[in-house]
């Protein structure tokens, strides 16, 4: 009997795109078979100890639209992707008994809780199966650049300037080539509903900011709107410190967390606008944030685990406290404060926040409040559509004064109001007219 062909396996965590995906790519260039799959992880849905779950309904719906369109998208390959609700651990040892696997190939994690999980899958694995891993998430590739991981400056402008001088962004891989129709398996299996990850489904708030769905073609579809179509690109550096709508920034933040879109794409569609139209601040400000985002990452390479310890990168002690009272009233939006508030129920009410809004809302927690800034992060994890490890923590390690901050600066919230919502709108849109 003849031997089949055996495949290469896909594993898709954080990188939900079929295009500029150096995995999917990279299995495509040495198997003719290929096959993918998702776990949809029960622990990313547990309850924390602070009584909310660790992935709430927002992004658990953006999540399960981002995976739909990836099995969609594959499906155009040839390529089927097996959707199970379980622990990777527990199903992909499982799919190399079914099907005859050659290599499995990822996206590169190194977080603990992510290394963790690729740890005990390979430990579970019935036998000896390569494991091919491959960076990203980035706008500068980790081999290209040009500090060492263990250098990386803790100021931004330092790691910013040398990037930017020896550094270039690398080219887009494009899509892979589609495999031959056989290569699809008899049976599709069905992406989970949010009733089956123990959410009641919901509609939208009409008033947020991030009306989006999950996916790669609504990502691509944003990413021509925002720069090609209306052009807000071209204005981005003096609208983005906005509140309300949907142009004052990109948004682009969901579909990057999730993989949805790589920072190349955003990158090389950036220099595209620059040939064909113009080159101004705001065009040049929209990749000075995406190496915000590198930062974050190369920062988390270099400390490891202590991006999740009280004293930070710095190992700076304060007077921090951890009363569920006060941690609550933030949560509730039920501060001295109108403009902490309405951020806190814009979260609540959409899973998003602006930038501005976060800052403030992390430096009250912080600076004010002085609970555990942990607290604030894992409630950021569980309510935000956007959540990304590094610069979730990176950012909040930053504002609450044991990260990448030189000057530690405090948010003065009620000037912050004056300054960026003078006629109190946002204020007015997100709470009752008793409260404020
Ligand atoms: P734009 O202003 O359009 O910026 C374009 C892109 O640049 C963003 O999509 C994002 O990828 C990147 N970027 C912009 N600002 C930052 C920044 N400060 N740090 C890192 N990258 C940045 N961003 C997340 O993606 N996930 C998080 O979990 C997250 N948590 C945060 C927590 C706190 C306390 C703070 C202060 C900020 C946090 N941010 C986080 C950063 C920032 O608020 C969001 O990236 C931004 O608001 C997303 O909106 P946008 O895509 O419209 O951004």
């Amino acid at each position: 009997m003849q031997q089949e062909e055996p495949y290469g396996l896909v594993w898709f965590r954080n990188d939900l795109r079929v295009t500029d995906q150096s995995a999917l790519q990279a299995a495509r260039a040495r198997h003719d078979r290929i096959l993918g799959v998702y776990c949809f992880d029960p622990r990313h849905f547990e309850q924390t100890s602070y009584g909310f779950r660790k992935t709430e309904k927002y992004r658990a719906k953006f999540l399960s639209e981002c995976v739909a369109e990836l099995q969609d998208a594959l499906f155009n390959l040839n390529i089927s992707l097996i959707v199970n609700i379980g622990k990777p651990e527990d199903i992909i040892p499982g799919l190399t008994t079914e099907y005859a696997i050659a290599g499995v190939y990822c996206q590169k994690e190194w977080t603990q809780e992510e290394r963790h999980v690729l740890e005990q899958v390979k430990a579970s694995m019935p036998e000896q199966i390569p494991f091919h891993e491959y960076y990203d998430q980035f706008l500068f590739h980790p081999e290209d650049c040009p500090i060492a991981i263990p250098e990386i400056p803790e100021v931004f402008t330092t790691f910013r300037k040398s990037c930017e001088k020896y550094t270039a962004v690398r080219a887009e891989v494009g899509k892979p080539q589609q495999c031959v129709p056989e290569n699809l398996l008899h049976e599709t299996t069905d992406i989970p509903t949010l009733e089956d990850l123990g959410f009641e489904s919901f509609e939208i708030d009409t008033r947020s900011a991030f009306p989006f769905k999950g996916g790669e073609i609504q990502a691509t579809n944003r990413l021509i709107e925002y720069v090609f179509t209306t052009m807000k690109l071209g204005c981005y550096k003096k609208t983005r410190n906005g509140l309300q709508g949907t142009n004052y920034s990109s948004k682009f933040s969901p579909w990057l967390a999730l993989g949805c879109i790589s920072p190349r794409q955003i990158y090389w569609a950036v220099k595209r606008f620059e040939k064909e139209h113009y080159k101004n601040q705001s065009t040049y400000w929209m990749v000075f944030e995406l190496i915000w985002r590198d930062y974050f990452k190369y920062i988390s390479l270099k400390h490891g685990n202590r991006i999740f310890q009280l004293g930070g990168i710095l190992n700076k002690s304060y007077d921090w406290q951890s009363s569920m009272a006060t941690f609550k009233k933030w949560i509730e939006g039920a501060t001295s404060e109108p403009f902490v508030n309405a951020n806190m129920i814009e979260l609540k009410s959409t899973g998003w926040m602006s930038n501005r809004g976060r800052q403030n809302v992390a430096s009250y927690l912080a600076k004010e409040m002085k609970v555990d800034w942990r607290m604030g992060a894992a409630y950021f994890e569980s309510m935000l559509i956007d959540y990304d490890v590094h610069s979730n923590y990176g950012n909040w390690m930053y504002v609450a004064g044991v990260g990448n901050d030189p000057r530690d600066r405090k948010f003065n919230v009620r000037l912050q109001a004056k300054r960026y919502d003078p006629a109190g709108t946002h204020q007015n849109q997100w709470l009752q007219k008793s409260l404020f």
